[in-house]
């Protein structure tokens, strides 16, 4: 499964980091197929029945190399 998100709800969605920096939503192929991933610090965020869960606690970090 991949994030199935329209576009436009894609484009006003930001991550809470200090960046607020724009989200890109994983593909088929990825790893993270259901997250959202920030941009600048690489969180990615868990879409849960098609709703983007845009909270820290919930981030999972990005892993290291
Ligand atoms: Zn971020």
């Amino acid at each position: 499964m991949a994030v199935q998100l329209d576009a436009q709800l894609l484009e006003i969605l930001a991550c809470p980091c200090p960046e607020h920096a724009p989200l890109k939503a994983g593909t088929a192929a990825d790893p993270r197929a259901d997250y959202l991933t920030c941009t600048s610090c690489g969180r990615s965020f868990p879409v849960r029945d098609g709703i983007p869960v845009l909270l820290l606690d919930e981030a999972v970090e990005p892993t290291a190399g």
